[in-house]
């Protein structure tokens, strides 16, 4: 499809190759792995590119660290403001302390308390919020204004889908052109910024989007040409319950993607199973869409060269424990 012309500016391959320079020596180099058994079982050859193993447990972190790094003095100084209750909170948490930024992260008082922990861990002052009560976006912005702090959004800002689709230039650049590529998909930031980098690297690779089945905006948006807000979806992937696909995803998406896939929990869960049983790999369940979509989306993959973002890890072992053992 020719680009389309937007509104707006949208990050290009050349804001990839910028974040990557940005994160050499910050970020890790994350391996990309191979499973024996499962290109056996499906005839292809199949690259995991492990964000699972990324500094705080997901590839947020190349995002987050991007946009911070691009602050000027002023911005240093007053700080960096997040509303997240998942990885988001900890990737701005753990950049800002990298990069000697104070960080606010605003998140629902229900949170599960290990994450609260984990975000205070690396060092950003945590603002709890009544979700039922107050809109956190309005909450935000009032505290942003008061202290002057930059909003960073978890996908729908060019830095952060610059510096997530580093993930994927690390692969091209590692294992050479691909024909499919798999992407777990929530707000669309990393698969944005992949298929950046797809489109620059591996110009025939297929960028397919996986969603959960109940949290499907993004397809219906990709189907339908506009973008499709549905109600906070019930899926055990949780870092895919977003409502909308952003402005800047959606553009990207509708011009550099070939088609978005989605799978059930009970999938979900079978990929979690055979990355621990099989790989020793703990993959969040929203870190699983990409395999399952892999296996379960009805594309011959059958002598193909095929990619998989596994997007992350990071997940409450005793949740983890009951799905592995649960019959789903
Ligand atoms: C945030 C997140 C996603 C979804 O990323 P988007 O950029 O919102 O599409 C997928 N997997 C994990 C582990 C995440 O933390």
């Amino acid at each position: 499809m020719p680009d389309q012309p937007t509104p707006f500016p949208l990050p290009t391959f050349a804001d990839v190759c910028a974040a990557a320079q940005r994160l050499d020596g910050h970020a890790h180099k994350t391996p990309v792995m191979r499973s024996a058994t499962l290109d056996q079982r499906t005839g292809a050859h199949i690259f995991f590119k492990c964000e699972n193993f990324q500094r705080m447990g997901a590839f947020k972190f190349r995002g987050a660290f991007n946009a911070l790094s691009r602050f000027d003095a002023g911005q240093r100084k007053a700080g960096a403001i997040a509303f997240s209750s998942g990885n988001h909170a900890q990737a701005i948490a753990l950049s800002a302390r990298l990069l000697g930024i104070p960080a606010v992260i605003l998140m629902p008082a229900d949170a599960p308390q290990a994450k609260v922990d984990a975000t205070r861990g690396y060092g950003g002052e945590v603002i709890l919020f009544d979700r039922y009560r107050q809109d956190r976006e309005v909450l935000t912005r009032e505290i942003a204004a008061q202290r002057a702090m930059t909003l960073i959004p978890p996908f729908d800002h060019a830095d952060v889908i610059a510096g997530q689709g580093t993930a994927a230039k690390e692969l091209f650049d590692e294992v050479g052109a691909l024909d499919y590529l798999f992407v777990c998909m929530g707000g669309g930031g990393l698969i944005s910024g992949c298929a950046l980098a797809a489109r620059a690297l591996s110009p025939n690779c297929q960028v397919i989007g996986v969603e959960p089945e109940a949290g499907n905006d993004g397809q219906q948006s990709f189907r339908s040409g506009t973008i499709v807000r549905i109600d906070t979806p019930k899926t055990i992937a949780d870092g895919a319950q977003t409502q909308a696909l952003g402005k800047l995803t959606f553009a990207i998406i509708r011009r550099d993607v070939q088609d978005v896939l989605t799978v059930s929990d009970a999938q979900l869960v079978q990929a979690m199973r055979f990355f621990a049983e099989r790989m020793k790999m703990v993959v969040e369940p929203t870190g699983c869409l990409g395999l399952a979509g892999a296996l379960h989306g009805g594309l011959r993959l059958q002598g193909k060269r095929v990619g998989v973002v596994v997007s992350g890890g990071n997940m409450d072992l005793q949740r983890y424990g009951e799905m592995l053992a649960s019959g789903l």
